[in-house]
């Protein structure tokens, strides 16, 4: 039996999750659910789960989840704030963590699982975009294993011998990661000048949290995707491209030097990815029907447009820049994903905040987690300056 920590379990992400775990009783439990504020949602599933322990991000949040648990009749222990969630990620009631947490707001946790040995499903991009080498040494110092459940790097996991790197000795030649193109493929900047959050969330093929569909918009998405993928396969930016495939039924391929191509198909439904995580080195059903693919032809594929959509070129420069340079690109996102959802930002300008930040930023080392953290805030510091110049 698996005893399987969900961080942000009441995210896109953590449904999907427990949807999974709870078609499979016999191997899978979900022995710790957390949330940030969404102290209804918790408990409903809680009184699903019946996890021994909920964590409720916002402290000011904890009375109310115990009392509303208590009157749910869920006996289990409650706790709150970013040291618990800490804590929970590292500690004896799971033996596998599920990060789900959107954002910088992850790293903590998700460190922490590593540094503990669990077997982690990586869902949180900006925590490895944002600190790769030091969660990669912190799964190496646990001991735990690292399973990505982002559906290109899944693919591409699927697609390796073994699961995983060195590239060059397993003959391969380039990562190829597929791009939906989001909801605004083929339109031209003039007429993304007035898109609205909500136009911005609305993604053709996945349902998704906001902060995401917004990055899948702008193409950061994949952007971040590609800085993944660097770290999780130890592949230099020259050997990783980016192909648009808008029926998103080809999550990412590898090409080998003999020419080989493998690809990894199936619906775009990240249960499949979540149970393939769960269950790895055994495959488990998902709930995801069979892929019909002469209903789904034709596959298209070409190139992105990264004249447009700007941020996909931004994170191949703090790529190519190096050192804490995706720390600063994701920070600098982060920000202006967020006015942009208030209302605050035009579509458009998120490109201009992040250029701009990283121009005031150059790269240096990454250090260690503090040091790391203290230029995620700098980082946000000048972001928020330059929106309000902008503004
Ligand atoms: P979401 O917004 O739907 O859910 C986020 C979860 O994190 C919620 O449970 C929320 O309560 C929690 N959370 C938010 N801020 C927090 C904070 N400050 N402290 C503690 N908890 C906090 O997001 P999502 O779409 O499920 O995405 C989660 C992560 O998975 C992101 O990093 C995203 O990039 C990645 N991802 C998502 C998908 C997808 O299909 N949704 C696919 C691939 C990767
Ligand atoms: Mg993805």
């Amino acid at each position: 039996m698996r005893n399987i920590a969900v961080l942000g379990a009441t995210g896109s992400i953590g449904g999907n999750t427990l949807d999974v775990i709870a078609r499979h009783p016999e191997r899978f439990r979900a022995s710790v659910l957390t949330a940030h504020r969404q102290v209804e949602a918790l408990v409903a599933l809680c009184v699903q789960h019946r996890p021994d322990l909920a964590v409720i991000a916002d402290p000011a949040l904890e009375a109310d989840l115990s009392r509303r648990l208590a009157a749910a009749g869920v006996r289990c222990e409650v706790a709150s704030g970013h040291a618990a969630l800490t804590a929970a990620a590292a500690g004896h009631l799971c033996d596998t963590v599920v990060a789900a947490i959107v954002g910088a707001a992850g790293l903590e946790s998700t460190l922490a699982a590593a540094r503990a040995g669990k077997r982690l499903l990586l869902a949180n991009k900006e925590s490895i975009v944002m600190a790769g080498p030091l969660l990669l040494e912190a799964v190496a110092a646990g001991g735990g294993a690292l399973i990505p459940v982002d559906s290109e790097h899944n693919a591409i996991f699927q697609c390796l011998p073994g699961g995983r790197p060195g590239l060059h000795r397993s003959g391969v030649r380039r990562l190829i990661l597929t791009a939906s193109g989001g909801p605004f493929r083929g339109r031209t900047r003039a007429e993304l000048a007035d898109i609205t959050p909500d136009q911005a969330c609305k993604h053709p093929n996945w349902v998704m949290g906001r902060k995401i569909s917004v990055d899948s918009a702008t193409l950061m998405n994949k952007g971040l995707e590609v800085i993944e993928a660097h770290h999780l396969f130890g592949a230099p930016a020259a050997a990783i491209d980016v192909v648009v495939h808008p029926q998103s039924l080809v999550h990412s391929m590898v090409e080998y030097v003999d020419g080989s191509v493998l690809a990894q198909l199936g619906n775009p439904d990240m249960r499949t990815a979540i149970a393939h995580a769960l269950a790895w080195p055994e495959r488990v059903e998902s709930g995801v029907p069979s892929l019909d693919l002469a209903a789904c032809a034709p596959l298209q594929f070409e190139p992105p447009d990264l004249a447009t959509f700007r941020c996909l070129a931004l994170a191949f420069q703090a790529l190519r820049a190096g050192g804490d340079a995706p720390a600063v690109l994701n920070a600098a996102n982060e920000v202006a994903v967020e006015a942009f959802l208030a209302g605050a930002l035009p579509f458009l300008s998120i490109a201009d905040v992040v250029e701009a930040v990283l121009a005031e930023l150059p790269a240096q080392a990454v250090v260690d987690v503090e040091t790391l953290c203290e230029r995620d805030r700098t980082a946000r510091e000048a972001a928020r300056r330059v929106l309000r110049n902008a503004c």
